[in-house]
C-alpha cells in the first residue's frame, strides 16, 4: 500500500514516518531527500536543481514529478512507499494520480497527524536538549526526571532557533497550503483523521489499525 502523511511543523509525523517504516516494511519518501540525492549523484536532474536552488528559485513541479515517476518505477518500491512532505499543492497531488495509475499502484490512505497551533508551540518550545549528552525532554510532555537523567541541569537548552512567531508562521504556512489537499484526499475517501497531541505508541496503534482495516 502507498500512504501519504500529513501533519504540521512538529507534529511528529518523522518519528511516526520511522515507526512505520520499522514495522510495517515500508520505505519513506521525502522529496528533500530524493532532491539532496540527485545533487549528490550529480545527474542530469541534479545539476538542473542545483542551478535552480542556486538561483534561490523553487524546484518546480515537473522536476518534483520526475523525480516521483523514478520512484514508481523502481520495482523495489511497488506500493510499499510513505511520502512525507509530498505532494506539497494540488497540480502535484493530480499529477500523481496519473503516475499512479501510469504504474498500476494506488494510494490506499492519507493520513492526517491533527495537532492545533497552541500544542505544536508547547511542544517545540518546551523541547530542552542537554548539551552534554544529547537526551531530549519536554518541559510540558516529557519532562527531565531524575531516574531518567544524570547530568547537570546547567546543560539543558531549548533550541535558540525555536521562538514563537516562527513556529506559528511554519504552521500558518503550512495549513493554508494544505487544506486544498486534505479536501481533495476527503474527496476521494481516503482521507484519515488522527489526533497527533497523544502519545507516540497511541497514535501509532491507530495508524496501524487504520491500514488493518485497509487489507480486508
Ligand atoms: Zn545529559
Amino acid at each position: 500500500m502507498n500512504i501519504i502523511l500529513f501533519g504540521p511543523p512538529g507534529a511528529g509525523k518523522g518519528t511516526q514516518a520511522d515507526n512505520m517504516v520499522k514495522n510495517l516494511n515500508l520505505h519513506k519518501i521525502s522529496t528533500g531527500d530524493l532532491l539532496r540525492e540527485e545533487i549528490k549523484n550529480n545527474t542530469d536532474l541534479g545539476n538542473k536543481i542545483k542551478s535552480k536552488i542556486d538561483q534561490g528559485l523553487l524546484v518546480s513541479d515537473d522536476i518534483i514529478n520526475d523525480l516521483i515517476d523514478k520512484i514508481l518505477f523502481n520495482k523495489k518500491y511497488y506500493n510499499r512507499l510513505i511520502f512525507d512532505g509530498y505532494p506539497r499543492n494540488l497540480n502535484q497531488a493530480k499529477s500523481f494520480d496519473l503516475l499512479l495509475t501510469q504504474y498500476n499502484q494506488k494510494l490506499s490512505c492519507v493520513i492526517n497527524l491533527d495537532v492545533d497551533k497552541i500544542s505544536i508551540i508547547k511542544r517545540i518550545l518546551g523541547r530542552l536538549v542537554c548539551s552534554k549528552c544529547g537526551l531530549t525532554f519536554n518541559k510540558y510532555f516529557n519532562p527531565p526526571q531524575k531516574e531518567k537523567y544524570n547530568c547537570n541541569l546547567k546543560y539543558l537548552k531549548a533550541r535558540t532557533d525555536d521562538n514563537k512567531k516562527t513556529i506559528e508562521d511554519r504552521f500558518s504556512t503550512y495549513t493554508k497550503k494544505t487544506l486544498p489537499l486534505l479536501d481533495y484526499y476527503a474527496d476521494q475517501k481516503i482521507l484519515h483523521k488522527i489526533d497527533g497531541t497523544r502519545q507516540i505508541n497511541q497514535i501509532f496503534d491507530e495508524i496501524r489499525s487504520i491500514l488493518a482495516s485497509l487489507e480486508t
